[in-house]
């Protein structure tokens, strides 16, 4: 099985790991824009070759895991060059403009929309992990536009890598992502902002950082050049979930300076349901 990863960072990367474990036959090609990416990816163990989209033809598949701006012009492409028997999927993190940018394309039967909950806040081949998808769910949109042969193909290969699949419509994907993704990286980002301008010293911040810190500002490590994209293409439901999430801070803040400790109490008291939801 030749497979192509374009993109071979940390989603594309941890694929390719999972798939040389679970398809004795496979052979990983890599494209990337970065050639030292291509490097790394190739001494790490994590493809097999360096190649280029003129190489696409012969792909049995074809996995797009670069950030969401630049698929919008590569999955055109790799439609154009893929034979008629190849399966392309994407992984990115945003899935309405991803299926708008192929949907009048004539191969866009062959292609494949997901989203794979799963990941870290490294990017580059380096950060590639064994088993990353193991236990977690991949969102697939508009199915139902996937030939069926080509579906049962991406199936096997997404349950091999250990996930379980929810169906999707792109709007509804965005719109829920936008707050349990997306609206958490942007909270994480800001409450990292707000600390580091606080205390310039940075020694005085590890100092006291505990685990609470430490576990809710862990996304502000994540790429700017992989996020801002996702924000642009997402931005509808991005502000509508800011705005709300900055009503609930301005009433805590409201609360607090009223010393009304009993509702502060209650607003958390009532948040704890979350232990129920995320056990
Ligand atoms: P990543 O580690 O930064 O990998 C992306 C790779 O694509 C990098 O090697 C990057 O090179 C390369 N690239 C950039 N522009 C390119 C181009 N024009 N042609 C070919 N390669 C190009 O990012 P990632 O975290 O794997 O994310 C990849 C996709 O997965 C994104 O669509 C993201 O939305 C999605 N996703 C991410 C996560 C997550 O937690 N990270 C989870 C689920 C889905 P440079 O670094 O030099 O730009």
């Amino acid at each position: 099985m030749k497979v192509f990863v374009i993109g071979i960072g940390l989603i594309g990367g941890s694929m390719a790991l999972d798939i040389k474990t679970h398809y004795e036959n496979a052979t990983i090609f890599g494209i990337d824009a970065n050639e030292n990416h291509l490097d790394e990816a190739i001494k790490l163990g994590i493809i097999d070759q360096k190649a280029t989209m003129t190489d696409v033809i012969n792909a049995d598949l074809v996995i797009v895991s670069v950030p969401v701006d630049i698929a919008l012009v590569i999955l055109p492409a790799v439609l154009d060059a893929i034979g008629e028997n190849t399966l392309v999927f994407d992984v990115g993190s945003t899935k309405l403009p991803i299926c708008e940018a192929i949907t009048n394309h004539p191969k866009r039967r062959q292609f494949i929309a997901s989203h794979p909950i799963a990941g870290t806040e490294f990017s580059g081949p380096s950060a590639a992990i064994k088993g990353l998808f193991q236990d977690k769910t991949n969102i697939i949109c508009e199915v139902e536009k996937t030939t069926f042969k080509l579906q049962e193909i991406g199936m096997k290969v997404f349950k091999k890598l250990g996930m379980r699949i929810r169906y999707m419509d792109p709007k509804s994907h965005d719109k829920h992502i936008a707050y349990v993704s997306h609206l958490s990286h942007i909270s994480s980002f800001m409450l990292g902002k707000t600390v580091v301008e606080k205390e310039k010293d940075e020694r005085d911040i590890f100092d006291m950082a505990g685990s609470g810190f430490e576990s809710t500002v862990r996304l502000a490590k994540s790429s700017p050049a992989m996020w801002t994209p996702i924000f642009k293409q997402n931005k509808k439901h991005v502000v509508k979930s800011l705005e709300e999430y900055i009503l609930n801070l301005t009433k805590f803040k409201n609360l607090l300076e009223n010393e009304n400790y009993e509702a502060v109490f209650n607003e958390m008291q009532n948040t704890n349901r979350i232990k129920e939801i995320l056990k």
